[in-house]
């Protein structure tokens, strides 16, 4: 099991947040913890608009990562992909936040090594546009494995946050309920695999709401000249704040079977990298588990999307098209989802491997690594969706192999609308729920496209594997 510790550092309008970040840097710094700081480029701007070196040279011993430009200042991230496709979205995001990601890494001196979603806000969108910018995890993400091991979705890696301090802090006896919390995260987590990440916002050290709240609820958008400064927490509570975190650190450095980490160290160690190709073998074993249920696959060295999945089964009757021989490697590539629902059909029928074969081929043409799939095919006026598809071809395969010849006639299965691991997804961080999410959001917000968008990406989710070391 690994943990990381991660720091939301945000509050850029009160002035008294940057003590509470030195004090939260050297705290760890005592117990030679690294953690990560994620910074709102607006913040980091702050530090360096008010002097804040200290700030700044304190932060060089741990890490730095992104958390986005301005944070709850709207429009935000949900609500403007909203109104967006994928290609006009991921190009929006591109053009919201590259400033934002190149103020960081000139004003904190390192690239962010990883990306954190203000509070409920993202989209897929936003993992995509971070990875063509060069951040390719996304941290306290929703999509997520449910026992917190690290996933990829949309090709970036995303991972699951775990408790935040400032929230036990409330309770009566804070380091106890931290310490009981903790054990409670670690029984539901991955024992090998997993990543429990605590966290906190270093500005509720020493605020006692949150910032945002004060400035942003709601959908309300001030002008800076009248953006108020968060009232402050009574005197001693800041110091009882860093002297139960202080009690906590200390205790959580004493339990065994926690590998403390960074970011950077686990994206090598469960990296996103993808085969050129796979063998026949491999394709079989995805047609053996696909025939009946559309999902991710794990042959147990790598794991492969449901969109890889059609794209390897497409792509065996491309090869094979020719000499009706199953090809003995088929090229890979791992696609996004559909950027549209495939339209319901469910009528049955045969498909003539004559008709199938031309259509494929056009199809193929468009499955691409990171780029969205085609939401439907058509052959000869039947409708087919990536579902539909995927047990089609998996049944045609599996007879392939048995008979030795292509077969000329494939029965059409109808299947799913999404691969069966969205009924995990959805449960685990509500990732298709927006409204009264997150007070940032008017009330009224649904960021009902967004959803659907992330569902229909579901077909880019797969539970990363351990490289062999
Ligand atoms: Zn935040």
């Amino acid at each position: 099991m690994y943990l990381i510790w991660s720091f939301d550092t945000e509050d850029y309008i009160t002035p008294q947040a940057d003590d509470a970040l030195l004090e939260w840097a050297k705290l760890l710094t005592r117990h030679d913890v690294i953690g990560t700081f994620c910074m709102v480029a607006e913040k980091a701007r702050q530090l360096r608009a008010r002097n804040r070196d200290d700030v700044i040279d304190a932060l060089r011993l741990h890490r730095i990562a992104y958390h986005s430009n301005w944070h709850s200042r709207h429009p935000v991230y949900t609500e403007y992909l909203n109104e967006c496709g994928w290609d006009d979205g991921v190009a929006e995001v591109e053009k919201r936040e590259s400033d934002g990601i190149r103020d960081v890494a000139e004003i904190m001196g390192r690239f962010p090594c990883a990306d954190v979603p203000p509070g409920k806000s993202w989209g897929p969108q936003v993992i995509a546009a971070m990875k063509k910018m060069g951040i390719r995890i996304s941290a306290g993400a929703y999509v997520v494995d449910k026992g917190r091991a690290p996933a990829s979705y949309c090709g970036g890696m995303t991972l699951r946050y775990g408790m935040a301090m400032e929230d036990i802090f409330n309770q009566d006896d804070p380091l106890r309920a931290a310490q009981e919390l903790f054990t409670k995260t670690a029984e539901e987590t991955d024992s090998k695999h997993g990543v429990i990440i605590p966290f906190s916002h270093p500005c509720m050290a020493v605020t006692d709401r949150f910032w945002d709240g004060l400035n942003f609820a709601n959908g309300q958008n001030p002008p800076p000249e009248e953006w108020k400064p968060a009232p402050l927490r009574k005197a001693g509570e800041s110091e009882r704040f860093f002297a139960f975190v202080d009690e906590f650190l200390g205790w959580l450095k004493s339990q065994g079977g926690l590998e403390w980490t960074t970011y950077s160290r686990l994206l090598e160690k469960y990296p996103l990298g993808r085969p050129v190709a796979v063998t026949l073998d491999a394709v079989l074993k995805m047609a053996e588990q696909c025939r009946e249920r559309v999902d991710y696959v794990d042959l147990g060295v790598d794991t492969y999307t449901a969109a890889a999945v059609l794209t390897m089964l497409v792509r065996t009757y491309v090869g094979g098209r020719k000499d009706g021989k199953l090809p003995v490697q088929i090229p890979h590539a791992s696609p996004l989802g559909p950027i549209e629902d495939p339209p319901l059909q469910s009528e049955g029928g045969e498909l003539d491997i004559g008709e199938l074969l031309p259509a494929l081929v056009i199809y193929n043409e468009e499955l691409a690594n990171d780029r969205p799939m085609p939401a439907s095919i058509n052959v000869n006026g039947i409708t087919l969706s990536p579902s539909d598809l995927i047990m089609t071809l998996a049944e045609g395969i599996i007879s392939w192999a048995v008979r030795g010849r292509i077969p000329e006639r494939l029965p059409i299965k109808r299947g799913p609308m999404f691969p069966e691991i969205i009924n995990t997804l959805k449960d685990t961080r509500k990732p298709f729920v927006f409204n009264k999410e997150w007070p940032i959001f008017a009330d009224d917000f649904q960021g009902e496209n967004v959803a659907a968008m992330a569902r229909r990406m579901v077909w880019s989710y797969r539970p990363l594997k351990r490289a062999r070391e």
